[in-house]
Parts: structure tokens; C-alpha cells; sequence
């Protein structure tokens, strides 16, 4: 393998989900590793990179794009879910709502997708820190997972629990690594 070649691996990394669950958070304290209490409504084409070095030296460029203020309707979803390699769907474990949305959320994900090769769909838990007021139960969580046979996470943007190791799990797996 050229070094040419390890340093094209690119992943295109779609976050999904209702507003206010932490999806620019998530992004920003992955690639900037920074957490703010408000970050400007972003309307349009917003992604994060951050490079990674996966074990075996492979050196993977995750792109990891926020969909903004859209909301389920939003007319440009599919445009950017099409050509992702990942689909992160994200919820706020205080919110039930946020929850119970995500299954739209994968309905238009496999609208889009229509019968051609699904990419890889993880399930994202944030807002882990609290777990105090948390509306959905870690046995609500399991159930549409295993459901639905994805990977699953809880992260917190806020304290920075687990959101970059998520990412690094999503990325090994797409690169096929244990
Ligand atoms: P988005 O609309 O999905 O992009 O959500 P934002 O990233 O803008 O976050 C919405 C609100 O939730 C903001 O006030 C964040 O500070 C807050 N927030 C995001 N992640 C967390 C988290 O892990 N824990 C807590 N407690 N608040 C969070």
C-alpha cells in the first residue's frame, strides 16, 4: 500500500437529528475539542475535519458535517445524507421527543437511500451528563439499536465523554479495523 493511498481515506460522516440535541457541539468537541453554550444557527453547508490515525498506522480524514437549524421536512436533508459514508442519529437523552423522532429521521434516510447500498448508521446518545433528567432509558436506547442493528453510543459534547472515541469506532469500522 502507497502512502498515497492511506492518505485518501476520507469519511463523510452525516449528524442527524432533531435541533438542540448537540450536533454542532458533538462536531466542535471532536475537531476543535471545544464546548461554547451557543454557536450561530448555521444554515447550509457546515462541515468539521479532523484527521485520525487509526491503529496500523492508518491515517483516515473524517469529515463530519452538521446539518444546521433543518428540520425533518427540510428540502436539503437528502442532498446531504446522499454521499455520506456515515450516518450519525443523535438524540438528547432529556428530551423523549428527540428520541421518538429518530425514527423519522431513519425513515428518510432510507427513503434516500432507496434500495441502494445503506452506509453505515450509528446510534448517538448525547447529553449523557444528564443522566438526571434523563426521559429515555438505557433499556429504550438498546431496543432501537438492536432494532435496528446499529452501533450504539452515549457521549456528552458537554464534558467530552466518549464523542471522540464514538468517532474513532465509526471510522475503524468503515476502514473494516477491529
Ligand atoms: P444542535 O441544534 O443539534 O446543533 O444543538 P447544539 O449543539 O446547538 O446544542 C443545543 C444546546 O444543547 C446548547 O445549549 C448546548 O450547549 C447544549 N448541549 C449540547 N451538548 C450538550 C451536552 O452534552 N450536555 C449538556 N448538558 N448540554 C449540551
Amino acid at each position: 500500500e502507497s502512502d498515497e493511498e492511506s492518505e485518501q481515506l476520507q469519511y463523510k460522516v452525516i449528524l442527524l437529528g432533531d435541533g438542540s440535541v448537540g450536533k454542532t457541539s458533538i462536531a466542535m468537541r471532536f475537531t476543535e475539542d471545544y464546548f461554547g453554550k451557543s454557536y450561530k444557527q448555521t444554515v447550509g453547508l457546515d462541515f468539521f475535519v479532523r484527521k485520525v490515525t487509526l491503529p496500523s498506522e492508518i491515517d483516515v480524514t473524517i469529515q463530519v458535517w452538521d446539518i444546521g437549524g433543518q428540520t425533518l421536512g427540510g428540502k436539503m436533508i437528502n442532498k446531504y445524507v446522499y454521499g455520506a459514508q456515515a450516518i450519525v442519529l443523535i438524540y438528547d437523552i432529556s428530551n423523549y421527543q428527540s428520541f421518538e423522532n429518530l425514527q423519522d429521521w431513519y425513515a428518510l434516510v432510507k427513503k434516500t437511500f432507496n434500495g441502494r447500498l445503506m452506509p453505515y448508521v450509528a446510534l448517538m446518545a448525547n447529553k449523557a451528563d444528564l443522566s438526571h433528567i434523563r426521559a429515555v432509558t438505557p433499556e429504550m436506547h438498546n431496543e432501537f439499536a438492536d432494532a435496528n442493528e446499529m452501533c450504539s453510543y452515549f457521549v456528552s459534547a458537554k464534558t467530552g465523554d466518549n464523542v471522540t472515541t464514538t468517532f474513532y469506532r465509526v471510522a475503524a469500522d468503515l476502514a473494516g479495523i477491529d
